[in-house]
């Protein structure tokens, strides 16, 4: 009945998330408001950390790509469910570090890292830095140099792996501006240079083909690819990769249309390939990475409204406006994401209706969705969307001076605020 299996109906009729009645979370913290069920969150790190256990000997280390959602108490989840985290900003590594996270099981990405940000996480002792270019590898060297450190990385790999997704979230193939292409050489080219550098201590390598990604040819394909690259190196430059990153995009499921596989059949069908690969090729095992992002928390958040003014434009839609929109929810304006919407204070009725759910920025693009089944709207219903635990609260801007929402975890049935509803003061904070 709903697209996450923590979602659920009281007596009251009203939706649940993690047994909190959410609108009653409504009523206590007002809208729009993200909430998240960390039981859930915490479920999702132990299904992928089994998996490795389960089908690669415990062999490596699931990281959770923050970007997906980044806060000060999320970090603090990821410690103390031994996760490693990805970051890809001074900002989430200085989070991190602020909440006590162990930034020595934090890989740091982007594609163009500023020098400060790579002082910090020299600074802070960054486990892992992926090198994503030449410029990147330099700079890099040369502060280590300056500190007679000797720096762990990975190189970020193109494989040439097309993902079936949208094309803005595909990031395998040649045509992309994240890291070295396999194809042209400039990988193993890559690879030389980072070995001849003093400071530098190459780990191994790492490859990220895209998101929402729903099905395993993508993954075991990369797989193939970067262990044949792997004998490649280790033929031609006598080097062991020790290190394979193999990225996040493991897909959820958004609407009922979308179909995801359970999590640990990636592994499954990842380390099929890698131990089949080790069995007949003269190749160490690599100690494994996955960085599941969305995964992770996207199913275990909703976010709330209030409906406002309800608009029906005979023959052609009803627009139905609720106080939020493409500041706190922008992926439907980016990718034309489907959503799942419900009204939470009716969640026991049948959905009746196909709206438009419009939101309030000055924008006619600003959508949380079109034609989405839904009961009966009316003014001042509590309008739930579902699985926007990823990519929403980390995407929000303050476009139209709106203030970012409140962020609440549901735990044993209790709610927590982990993050404040920004005011009007917030607003202006910076402004002279
Ligand atoms: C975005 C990203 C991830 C996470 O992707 P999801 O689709 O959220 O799982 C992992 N690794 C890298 C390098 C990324 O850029």
């Amino acid at each position: 009945m709903f697209v996450s299996d923590n979602l659920c109906v009281n007596a009251n009729g009203n939706l649940t998330i993690g047994g909190v009645d959410t609108v009653d979370l409504a009523k206590k913290y007002g809208t729009p408001l993200y909430v998240m069920d960390e039981d859930m969150i915490r479920r999702e790190c132990s299904v992928f950390q089994n998996s490795i256990d389960k089908y690669y000997d415990g062999h490596g280390l699931v990281c959770y790509a923050s970007k997906a959602f980044s806060c000060k108490e999320i970090y603090r989840i990821m410690q103390s469910e031994n996760m490693g985290i990805d970051v890809v900003s001074a900002g989430e590594l200085y989070t991190a570090v602020q909440a006590g996270f162990d930034v020595s099981k934090a890989c740091f990405h982007g594609n163009n890292k500023t020098l400060e940000e790579l002082k910090m996480a020299l600074d802070y002792h960054v486990g892992r830095i992926v090198v994503d270019n030449i410029y990147e590898m330099e700079t890099l060297n040369r502060l280590a140099g300056e500190r007679n450190e000797i720096i762990s990385v990975l190189l970020r790999i193109k494989p040439g792996v097309d993902a079936h997704t949208h094309n803005f979230i595909r990031t395998g193939q040649i045509d992309s501006k994240f890291g070295f292409a396999l194809e042209t050489g400039e990988a193993f080219e890559a690879v030389k240079k980072a070995l001849s550098c003093p400071n530098m201590e190459l780990k191994g390598l790492h490859c990220h083909i895209g998101s929402q990604i729903l099905d395993t040819q993508g993954f075991t394909a990369a797989a193939e690819v970067m262990m044949e690259f792997i004998e490649m190196l280790k033929i031609k430059l006598g080097y062991e990769t020790l290190d394979l990153n193999l990225g996040g995009g493991y897909g959820i499921r958004y609407t009922q249309e979308d179909d995801p596989l359970p999590y640990d059949a990636y592994m499954k069908a990842i380390a099929e390939v890698i131990n089949g690969f080790c069995e007949t090729h003269d190749v160490r095992r690599p100690f494994i990475l996955i960085e599941p992002g969305r995964s992770i928390v996207a199913p275990a958040g909703i976010t709330l409204y209030t409906v406002g003014g309800i608009k029906e434009i005979p023959n052609i839609r009803t627009y139905v406006s609720v106080d939020g929109g493409m500041c706190d929810n922008p992926r439907y304006i980016l990718y034309q994401s489907a959503y799942d919407a419900l009204i939470a204070n009716k969640a026991d009725q049948p959905k009746t209706e196909k709206v438009t759910i419009a939101g309030k920025c000055c924008e006619s693009g600003d959508l949380i969705g079109e034609n989405m089944p839904i009961q009966h709207c009316e003014v001042g219903d509590i309008i739930a969307v579902c699985a926007t635990g990823a990519y929403n609260y980390s995407m929000a801007s303050n476009y139209n001076r709106l203030q970012k929402p409140a962020v609440v975890f549901v735990k044993d049935g209790k709610d927590r605020i982990v993050v404040k509803r920004e005011t009007l003061d917030d607003i202006v904070r910076y402004d002279i």
